[in-house]
């Protein structure tokens, strides 16, 4: 059996907090230069060490809340949180909370929040909620680099812990905490004595006790003082150190009395009856067991009552007064039946916080899992479409190569086309081309027995101008030939070479005349060119040869051999002449 004041616990943690809150004040929070901002951080820091202070700059600033800022408002309602939580006006504390959480307040302002409402909520013994802020508290801490509210978070989570139960917990959190100043090492060693106490891991000549004592009391933590030394007189009663326990209770009772506070000195009014009870003393054990509950009916379900009961009832019982002996029964009955009801909520607040725990792991790990199938998936279908590109490159690249190399056979098929119908020099048909084309010309007109005439001309004494000016400059001026005599050819008509200075026209549609015409034309455009101007002193000229399809007939050669025969009759009078075939 144990007894513990849990109300003299609610009441120190709330003034340790408080206190706890003033100390690690933020060093982070931006301070405008306004003077509403000093207020406000004025009532932050008097929170606890003036709390008549801290009352008074609420009201003021409360009336004066309309002409805050939006940031200025959000603090101000964390602190009425903080009031009300104070108050014991938890419904209010949570209310204002959830408004802080739900605004677009600064992160640490919603951080300091969830730690007021935790507190709130345990001392409302709503643990379900508690828990809920809990998480998410220690969820945020690894975005909250102010080393301060690690150490907040951590001893709210120690005392929501302990309250809860839950001992173990609270100790792992306890070792976290890094106090360095004796208040806050009291307050840090008062929870791991409680932890200890309960998980029966303390026995009554640990020296850390005796420690703890006197770290609260150098600290001035008298209320501090005194509830760990409920906690040694009750391992001295659990360790049957009774005489002990009764010193140590006797010896600081007084100072519990003076203190006013009933939950404190039901606390130790129940373990002297305990004590009492243990050496068989009657007397004193009915009259601190009285002594207990005489501190008020608001008390009953706490372990000290409880306690005190069922002395009671056992000591009635054993004086033989059954009626009253049955009275402190049921008065115990029902103080334990409530306080195995608030446990056993305790321990299914836990047990449902630690599933849903359980839950958003196996969540997070499914969504793990599910991501890494995305990933894959993801990486597989970018592979995929890399692949696709490398493809479509591939035939791209193979397409361009295609083009490329039909793009070339063309070229060449242009190119050997070319060489086998022009004339690599003049550029204009070659012999072969020019009968082909002819023949074909031939034919068409022979069915239609329309008008052709043929020329043929030869340059004269050709031989002397590469004799005199060499082999290139004869080219030079076979080009320049070639060049007058082209510009005044028609669209249809065959002009080609025939061989060496050699040349002939096939003028379809032409008759003799216009032929001769035309022959004369080409003669004096020849004997004109600037033969100066290529280097010549002597100009060049030409011998032609004319005849008709009437004169000739339709077969090429026979119409190549009269006009031929025509320009030999031109060379033969003196050159530079045009000549028509007679028959
Ligand atoms: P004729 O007036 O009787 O025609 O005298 P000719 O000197 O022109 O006659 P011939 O047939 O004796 O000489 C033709 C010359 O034309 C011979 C050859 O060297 C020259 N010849 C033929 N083809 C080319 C050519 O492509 N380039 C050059 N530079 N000369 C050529
Ligand atoms: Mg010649
Ligand atoms: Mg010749």
């Amino acid at each position: 059996m144990f007894l513990l004041n849990k109300y003299v616990l609610n009441k120190l943690i709330l003034s340790f907090i408080s206190l706890f809150l003033i100390i690690s004040s933020f060093p982070s929070y931006s301070i405008e230069q306004k003077d509403y901002d000093l207020e406000l951080q004025r009532a932050d820091a008097s929170r606890s060490s003036d709390p008549n202070t801290f009352t008074e700059l609420m009201k003021v600033l409360n009336i004066k809340s309309n002409i805050l800022t939006t940031k200025q408002k959000q603090y101000l309602n964390y602190l009425n949180a903080y009031q009300a939580t104070y108050q014991g006006d938890y419904k209010r504390a949570e209310n204002i909370a959830i408004s802080i959480l739900n605004s677009n307040a600064d992160p640490l302002i919603k951080f300091r929040t969830k730690l007021t409402i935790i507190n709130a909520l345990a001392l409302s013994q709503d643990w379900n909620k508690g828990f809920k802020y809990l998480t998410q508290v220690l969820n945020s801490l690894q975005t909250i680099s102010n080393s301060d509210l690690h150490q907040m978070a951590y001893f709210v989570t120690t005392l929501f812990y302990n309250q809860l139960g839950q001992h173990s917990l609270a100790l792992n959190y306890a070792d976290k905490l890094t106090p360095k100043t004796p208040r806050r090492l009291c307050f840090k060693a008062e929870s791991i004595l409680l932890a200890q106490l309960k998980l029966k891991q303390l026995s009554y000549n640990d020296e850390s006790i005796i420690d703890s004592i006197n770290i609260c009391n150098n600290a001035g933590e008298l209320a501090m003082s005194s509830l760990i030394q409920t906690y040694l007189a009750q391992v001295l009663i659990n360790e049957y150190q009774t005489e002990k326990a009764i010193n140590l209770l006797q010896h600081n009772l007084d100072k519990v009395i003076k203190s006013q506070y009933p939950k404190a000195i039901s606390a130790f009014s129940s373990l002297l009856a305990q004590a009492y009870w243990q050496m068989k003393d009657i007397k004193n054990t009915k009259k601190y067991a009285l002594h207990t509950i005489e501190q008020g009916e608001k008390l009953s379900t706490t372990p000290a009552f409880i306690s005190a009961y069922k002395i009671l009832y056992q000591v009635t019982k054993q004086e033989g007064d059954y009626q009253k002996s049955l009275e402190y029964h049921v008065k115990f009955a029902e103080a334990d039946k409530a306080y195995m009801d608030e446990t056993k909520a305790k321990h299914l607040a836990y047990q449902l916080a630690a599933h849903k725990e359980f839950e958003n792991k196996t969540h997070i790990k499914l969504l793990d899992e599910q991501n890494q199938r995305l990933t894959l998936a993801k990486a597989l279908s970018d592979k995929k479409q890399e692949n696709n590109l490398l493809f479509i490159a591939l035939l791209m690249i193979l397409l361009a190569v295609l083009a490329a190399w039909a793009y070339r056979s063309w070229k060449t098929q242009e190119r050997l086309k070319e060489l086998a119908e022009y004339d690599g020099l003049t550029c204009i048909y070659n012999r072969r081309h020019f009968v082909e084309l002819a023949r074909s010309v031939l034919l068409h007109y022979k069915k239609s027995e329309q008008e052709l005439s043929c020329v043929v001309f030869d340059l004269d004494l050709f031989k002397q101008v590469n004799d005199n000016y060499g082999h290139a400059k004869g080219d030079q001026v076979l080009k320049a030939a070639v060049e007058v005599c082209r510009s005044i050819g028609r669209h249809n008509d065959i002009f080609g070479r025939l061989g060496g200075e050699e040349f002939g026209f096939i003028l379809p549609g032409c008759s003799m005349m216009i032929a001769e015409d035309i022959a004369n034309k080409c003669r004096k455009l020849i004997k004109d060119i600037d033969y100066k101007a290529l280097g010549l002193e002597t100009p060049i000229t030409a011998s032609f040869g004319v005849t008709d399809v009437i004169q000739s007939g339709f077969e090429l050669d026979d119409l190549l051999a009269d006009a031929d025969c025509a320009m030999y009759a031109s060379k033969n009078h003196g050159r530079n002449q045009v000549t028509v075939y007679k028959k």
